[in-house]
């Protein structure tokens, strides 16, 4: 499918959740996010639909982000019918890895295919201030369990705040190396601000070509993550909020009063 940009969309990104069980300072204020109320948080059976009809449209890439998707209940069953669509030939997930132990291997058996992970630094006490309350050894578990469940390739994604020069960034840089894994740098973006860069080694924040439709996870497609536009499938039916989504996509971002965790970067 196309936009009215002529720009092929074919990338549909879904936030499972907007819950999280870690607060990147980043990303989210200490005192947390004000919630989704849970009975508008979108059900797998929906999600499973509007991926379908999507991807009847013209969708072959599909990734499911978070906030944290690994706290989203039953997370392994939505991932295997999500799998099971025909047509998707690229199936990946962001996570911060926190959970991969338990969820790593089950996930490769399910059917995702590639596994994004968030790793901003490798020294401990860093990755307790930058993410206030998380543990890097339960991090650095969760890489170990997805490498050891076969996701091949793993990439790191790696916030700076200017250059890949900075300490962390080369630190991310080493360990990814150690284990051969990929690191892609993204500048902190601000949202409200409209500061949004291109991702080093990645293919994000590319107006001019970029392929994404956005799904948050109280049912709202979104054309662009730098704007506030969105299209409700339970007010509208998905067909003709997939339709409107395409056709209002804005030709560049420019800014949005969310958070990140809406619809996962
Ligand atoms: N919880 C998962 C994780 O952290 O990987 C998935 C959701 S998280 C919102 C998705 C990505 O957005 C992460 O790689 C995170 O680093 C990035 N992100 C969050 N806030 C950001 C910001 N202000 N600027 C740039 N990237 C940001
Ligand atoms: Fe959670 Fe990911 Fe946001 Fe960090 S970046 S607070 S892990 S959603």
């Amino acid at each position: 499918m196309f936009d009215s940009f002529n720009r092929r969309i074919n990338y549909l990104r879904i936030s499972v959740t907007d819950r999280c069980n870690l607060r990147c300072s980043y990303c989210m204020p200490a005192e947390g996010i004000k919630l989704i109320p849970r009975e508008r948080i979108i059900s797998s059976e929906e999600i499973v639909e509007i991926t379908r009809i999507a991807v009847d449209m013209g969708v072959t890439k599909v990734r499911i982000t978070g906030g944290e998707p690994l706290v989203r209940h039953r997370i392994v069953e939505l991932v295997e019918q999500i799998a099971n669509i025909d047509g998707i030939n690229d199936f990946g997930m962001t996570s911060n890895a926190i959970a991969l132990p338990k969820f790593a291997k089950p996930l490769f058996d399910a059917g995702l295919q590639r596994l994004n992970i968030s790793l901003d630094t490798v020294d401990p006490q860093r990755f307790r201030v930058l993410t206030r309350c998380g543990e890097l050894a339960d991090a650095v578990a969760g890489i170990d369990a997805a490498l050891d469940a076969g996701f091949d390739p793993i990439k790191l994604n790696c916030v700076i705040e200017e250059s890949s020069d900075e300490p962390d960034a080369r630190g991310v840089m080493a360990f990814g190396a150690e284990r051969g894994l990929q690191v892609r740098y993204i500048r902190k973006m601000n949202l409200a601000t409209g500061e949004f860069w291109q991702v080093e080694g990645g293919d994000g924040g590319k107006c001019s070509t970029c392929s994404r439709l956005r799904l948050s996870s109280d049912g709202k497609l979104y054309p662009c993550l730098f704007s506030d536009l969105n299209y409700d499938v339970r007010e509208l039916g998905i067909k003709p909020a997939i339709q409107l989504a395409l056709d209002k996509k804005p030709k560049s971002g420019h800014r949005a009063t969310r958070e990140f965790t809406t619809l996962g970067g």
